[in-house]
């Protein structure tokens, strides 16, 4: 495979410096994600200031982004986080992670904060700091066009911030295309802090693939298990939003902020209810699941505009949350959150908790300007998107996410934020399911769905099956015992597609009949000409997941970050089947599934991995400085 580097931008200097990818570092991180913490732990100095210029920001492709591994689109973006103060990491498809690659780069790693605001024009090899002074102020829609119309080429991407991250908003994502977007942990802010408005990308050089015919061949058998996968099929033609139905029916979705694990009435946000307003799948770079709508605002000023998804993270953020129950609301917000550039999952929980705030009088129109904040009340979420994106009034508060709006809010308002590590939780409810309690609270970059939650299939299956496939004994759905093994399993298994640039919906956890271990070693064997075990690849997936780990110390993380907000302990769910209905989650047995989790990964009982773990890793004499 071609040797792809890595360049070093310093925006306040304007040096820029390429160096090769050793192959030490893919043997010990294989790419994405993986190289990426690496660079983060090794280049942000303890203690920085997110939005200063010794914070870095990584863009990065996987191992196999752009080859003909299926869904090699995705690209990982990280810095420090501004949210959270812990590491920040996010991920979007689309195009751009392989166009990087075609220009010659795997990892871009930016320093320092131009003067004023610039954007970054990759192509073939080369990389210009450009002044972006007619970019500043036009939205994510508008800036990619006139980008490729000043280079007269449409087949440029690129990767901006909107408003919100010009606007510091601490949850501005970075789209990457119309509904590609890098939303968690506040990456367009960072963007923002840097005056960094965009990346434009162009490339035409070959990767090489190192084994084609025999790459191809194994592609086919890939292709096979994911076209007969129930689970690809189903998203195939419903998208994400097919998650949304079972999350409902059981329970397991959080409405009026927390008050609610159910949505009454909420029938019409269904995913078979999207299908008439779609015209049709979209898919990220050669990926053969295409989960994506395409759509047309249904609605207001924006009537008639083309827009893609929403995503279920999306759908449920911008109608569940607040008790908006009509799909149009999610199509309209969704269009409204990637023009603005500001993470969904964030907006809806920040402004269903400024609603319950209002509803129980802790805040009132002095606050809000008069705006009254009601359940359900669509111009109410609508109005709060533009006051956040343009930080106006009581958006401004809101625009610091959790941690430093609860202290602008007063300690009342404490108990109703819903967050971990200063992130948001997502939209749904894991009280009756421990070990997605679990989950949420350890994952490094904080609430988080998307670093390690087992997929249904870990549960429903016959036990003999899935303990065969996971190797060890699998808890049932409501128990606790064994929560914190798989736990770590899954968080191993999604650091890989991570690494290597794919999507993380199609691998194991998703399905038993999809693509696990033994397959990614395949596919990196043929494409990339690394020869790898099932085994070693387990253990560079533990090394990324504790390297995040030591980032996050290294920031004061400590076990009491692990835990979940005070609701999960004491507030049961009101609403449910059997099983989900009376739940809540038992701090005593929380901390028990917390050491067996630390146990599993060779940590201390305060979450410090071990100095043999750190030997065994490799990771013992970090930072090493080697890239
Ligand atoms: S499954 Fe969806 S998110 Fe993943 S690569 Fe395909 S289109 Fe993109």
């Amino acid at each position: 495979m071609q040797e792809q580097k890595i360049a070093y931008i310093d925006l306040s200097s304007g040096h820029i410096q390429k160096q090769p990818i050793p192959e030490k570092m893919r043997r010990m991180y294989l790419g994405g994600r993986g190289i990426d913490v690496y660079l983060m732990y090794n280049h942000i100095p303890p203690g920085s200031d997110p939005m200063g210029p010794e914070n870095v920001l990584t863009f990065s492709a996987g191992l196999l982004g752009g080859t003909l591994a299926p869904s090699s689109g995705r690209c990982h973006i990280g810095a420090k986080s501004p949210l959270t103060g812990f590491i920040g990491s996010s991920n979007m498809g689309g195009f751009f992670a392989p166009e990087l690659r075609f220009a010659g780069f795997d990892h871009l790693v930016i320093k320092g904060k131009a003067e004023k605001p610039v954007y970054l024009w990759v192509h073939d090899g080369d990389i210009e700091i450009r002044d972006a002074a007619h970019l500043w102020g036009k939205d994510t829609f508008e800036t990619p066009a006139i980008i490729r119309k000043g280079h007269q080429d449409d087949e440029i991407k690129v990767a901006c911030i909107g408003l919100a991250g010009e606007n510091l908003v601490r949850y501005a994502c970075v789209l990457g295309g119309l509904k590609n977007a890098a939303g968690r942990t506040g990456m367009g802010c960072v963007m923002g802090s840097k005056k960094l408005k965009a990346i434009a990308v162009r490339g035409t050089q070959d990767l090489g693939i190192s084994y084609t015919k025999e790459a191809m061949g194994y592609l086919e058998h890939i292709m096979g298990l994911l076209r007969n996968s129930p689970a690809m099929k189903e998203f195939s033609r419903l998208g994400t939003p097919a998650w949304h139905d079972t999350s409902d029916m059981i329970g397991r979705v959080r409405n009026r902020n927390f008050q609610r694990n159910q949505v009454p009435d909420g029938g019409s946000l269904y995913a078979e209810n999207m299908l008439k307003f779609s015209i049709g799948m979209a898919a990220c770079f050669g990926c053969p699941v295409h989960c994506r709508h395409r759509y047309m605002v249904p609605e207001g000023p924006d009537k008639g505009k083309y827009m893609e998804g929403p995503e279920w993270s999306t759908l449920a953020a911008l109608t569940a949350e607040v008790d908006c129950k009509r799909m149009e609301v999610a199509l309209v917000g969704n269009y409204l959150v990637n023009k603005y550039g500001v993470d969904s999952l964030e907006l809806g929980s920040m402004v269903s908790w400024a609603i319950e705030l209002y509803e129980k009088g802790i805040i009132d129109d002095r606050v809000t300007d008069g705006l009254k904040l009601e359940w359900g009340n669509e111009q109410v979420l609508y109005e709060m998107v533009h006051r956040i994106a343009k930080r106006q009034g009581l958006g401004d508060i809101l625009a610091e996410g959790p941690l430093r709006a609860i202290e602008k809010l007063g300690e009342k308002s404490r108990y109703y934020n819903v967050h971990i590590k200063g992130m948001s939780c997502l939209h749904t409810d894991e009280r009756a399911t421990p070990s997605h309690s679990l989950g949420i609270a350890v994952a490094t970059r904080g609430a988080d769905h998307l670093r390690n939650r087992p997929g249904l299939d870990a549960h429903l299956l016959p036990p003999e099956i899935r303990d065969k496939l996971f190797g060890f004994p699998v808890p049932e759905m409501n128990a606790y015992e064994g929560s914190g093994r798989l736990i770590r399993w899954h968080e191993l298994l999604y650091a890989i597609p991570d690494a290597l640039g794919t999507c993380k919906f199609y691998p194991l956890f998703m399905s038993p009949s999809s693509i696990g271990y033994e397959d990614y070693c395949k596919l990196v064997h043929y494409i990339a000409g690394l020869d790898l075990s099932p085994s070693g690849m387990m253990e560079i997936a533990e090394r990324i997941c504790t390297l995040e780990r030591m980032f996050n110390n290294r920031e004061g993380a400590k076990r009491k970050d692990d835990t979940l907000p005070e609701r999960y302990f004491v507030e049961p769910t009101p609403l449910g089947p059997p099983g989900f209905k009376d739940r809540t989650i038992d701090r005593e047995k929380f901390e028990g599934l917390l050491d067996e989790y630390y146990e599993v990964y060779g940590w201390d009982r305060n979450g410090v991995p071990k100095s043999e773990t750190l030997v065994r890793l490799g990771l013992d004499q970090e930072p090493s400085h080697i890239i």
